[in-house]
């Protein structure tokens, strides 16, 4: 989401915007106009990028490359979404405090005529005078029963309407998970599995470990290719990344060219074992360019493992795989480096 920023610094940027937008042709909505802020913004430079290479080659830009860029570079949870189903929970409640409502009243009336009825019955009572009140009943049965239909419709009505936002609301909650461009989870989406698996009752029975990949020299490819082509190699490294995750392991991307694997319940022999065969995947994998049928340079990732230690911050463990990560960049990309935690030093009597 975008920083709140001051009034001036909006003005300028809407100043920026519009003749570049007015320029392009691009109509002057409000989901165009904010891909076209955020670009004068430069707060992505992903997006500055893409839109200079969409410019550059006379590409048109239409609502639905518009509405793409906005997903992928300005807001990938679509807050107007979750907005959406909020202003429906207040409609539902309200809606449904309204025909609770309006039956406590018809429940009222009714009572109020039952209790006439039973006071008119306990005194004499001509037969006339007994046809009216069975008919006052009869009428003021059938409001009930018209009443208590309408609640039985609204309420289910009512029950429609929240199923429909539960489900979307579950939706939203996938998306804000996961990454639009690798189908991945994302960053938020990896931090609250690896939460998950530190709050869960056998946490400490296990070793856990963590792995991070990150492609090598990934600026070239961008530089030498373009950035549209650099997305189909992060999607052919996230697959790679999938194949080879199962069971209860969780691959995720966690930033720019960087992918994460939580192996949960798994020794450091093992997280070894799958960031070796991920780095072979990568390294055998042949890209061609579409445009010329030529291969591409072979593309590479260097991995950093390392085991959490029970009790420590996620931080502190993703900070570890880092360091053993920057270990095979240093050592000469293309490789795997491990950086076990230093054990605790024990008091000796
Ligand atoms: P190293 O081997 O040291 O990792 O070199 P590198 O070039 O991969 O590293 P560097 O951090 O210098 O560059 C990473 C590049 O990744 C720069 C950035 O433009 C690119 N990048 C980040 N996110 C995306 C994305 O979503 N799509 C594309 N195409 N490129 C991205
Ligand atoms: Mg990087
Ligand atoms: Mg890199």
């Amino acid at each position: 989401m975008t920083k709140p920023v001051s009034f001036e610094t909006a003005s300028e940027r809407l100043r920026l915007a519009l003749p570049l937008m007015s320029r392009y042709h691009i109509p002057i909505a409000p989901l165009n106009y904010a891909v076209w802020y955020e670009y004068v913004a430069g707060s992505s430079p992903v997006l500055r990028d893409v839109i200079d290479r969409i410019v550059k080659n006379e590409q048109t830009i239409d609502e639905n490359l518009t509405r793409e860029l906005y997903q992928r570079y300005v807001d990938p949870t679509d807050q107007s979404r979750v907005e959406a189903a909020q202003r429906t929970v207040r409609r539902l409640i309200e809606a449904m405090s309204v025909s609770l409502d309006a039956a406590g009243n018809e429940v009222t009336r009714y009572e109020q005529s039952l209790k006439e009825c039973a006071a008119q019955l306990s005194t004499d009572i001509e037969a006339d005078e007994l046809r009216g009140l069975v008919d006052g009943l009869i009428t003021s049965t059938q409001q009930m029963n018209a009443g208590n239909a309408a609640l039985q419709h609204h309420l289910e009505e009512s029950r429609r309407e929240a199923d429909a936002l539960r489900e979307e609301l579950a939706k939203v909650r996938v998306e804000a998970h996961s990454d639009p461009l690798t189908g991945l989870a994302n960053r938020k989406g990896f931090e609250e599995r690896l939460r998950a698996l530190e709050l869960s009752e056998d946490y400490g029975e296990h070793a856990h470990c963590l792995l991070i990949g990150d492609i090598d020299k990934f600026k070239n490819i961008n530089d030498t290719y373009g950035h549209l082509f650099g997305d189909k190699i992060l999607k052919i490294v996230a697959k790679a990344f999938s194949n080879l995750t199962k069971g209860k392991d969780m691959a995720a991307r966690f930033g720019g060219e960087e992918f994460i694997i939580l192996l949960p319940e798994t020794p450091i022999r093992g997280a070894l074992a799958v960031a070796e065969s991920i780095r072979r995947s990568i390294e055998k994998g042949r890209v061609f360019n579409p445009k010329t049928g030529e291969e591409v340079q072979r593309v590479t990732i260097s991995l950093g493992v390392t085991e959490i230690v029970h009790g420590e911050t996620i931080e502190q463990a993703i900070a570890r795989a880092d360091e053993a990560l920057y270990r095979a960049k240093e050592g000469g990309r293309n490789r795997v480096e491990c950086l076990m935690p230093t054990p605790p030093l024990r008091a000796t009597a």
